[in-house]
């Protein structure tokens, strides 16, 4: 039988702690499969945790910026120095083998007719940042299903495009013909729209809604493992402001 609920989570960033929380509330609101949007790794301190969960989930999966990065020795001077500490750790962190899995995860996969990419589909390895409308347009442009699910920024907003692009922040999104949808679906370990709990959505395929949800879970004790693991705690801090 063919899935009918699907939890699309994006950027879970080796927050293990959210990760589990977002599935046992998927689970229990009747999610059958999963759906991985990348940057399963990076700011957090279970990435090798994190990989084995997802690959455990049999889920359709793309790969982030990070799942790069931390599974390329390639240098980091262009990142924010912060961001380049998590990734150089993260890379000691990982199994030879799940460095593979990150190497080989595609940039677009698509299920039940929707398409999955990471940042955006004008040039995803590129991974720019969809934003505004004037980024959604270059984006949809190729776009050829209804709706494109994406993660990358880690604020939830859907982009609506009729005879113009318009944004808006969502709780529920309703597929109308004629019409696509460009749906970020935030973060699962890393929130930046100011809400800490983590967020993702869940897709009715039957229905073709998507609906957000948010997660409460146990912030401190992903901060205690950031903390022991020696990471900068500028990290734990984001974590309690979901900035
Ligand atoms: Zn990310």
């Amino acid at each position: 039988m063919k899935p009918v609920t699907y939890a699309i989570l994006g950027d879970i960033h080796g927050n293990l702690h959210a990760l589990n929380a977002v599935i046992e509330d998927a689970r229990k609101l009747g999610a059958s499969a999963f759906v991985c949007l990348g940057d399963i790794v990076g700011y957090n301190a279970n990435p090798k945790e994190c990989v084995d969960t997802v690959e455990g989930l049999d889920a359709v999966v793309v790969q982030g910026n990070h799942d790069y990065y931390c599974s390329h020795d390639i240098t980091l001077h262009d990142f924010h120095p912060l961001a380049a500490e998590v990734i150089e750790w993260t890379r000691g962190q990982l199994r030879p083998g799940q460095v593979e899995y990150l190497k080989g995860l595609p940039l677009v996969r698509r299920f039940a007719g929707v398409t999955v990419v990471h940042s955006t589909l004008d040039m995803p390895e590129r991974w720019g940042y969809v934003f505004d409308p004037l980024e959604a347009e270059a984006h949809f442009t190729y776009q050829t299903t209804p709706a494109c699910v994406y993660g990358h920024t880690h604020v939830p907003v859907v982009f609506e495009k009729g005879s113009h692009i318009t944004r808006q922040p969502f709780s529920r999104v309703k597929v109308q013909s004629g019409l696509k949808y460009f749906i970020n679906v935030g973060s699962v370990g890393q929130p930046r729209d100011g809400d800490p709990r983590a967020a993702y959505a869940l897709f009715d395929a039957v229905e073709q809604v998507f609906q957000l949800r948010r997660v409460v879970h146990d912030v401190d004790a992903a901060q205690a493992s950031l903390r022991s693991a020696g990471l900068p705690e500028r990290l734990a801090l984001r974590l309690s402001a979901g900035r």
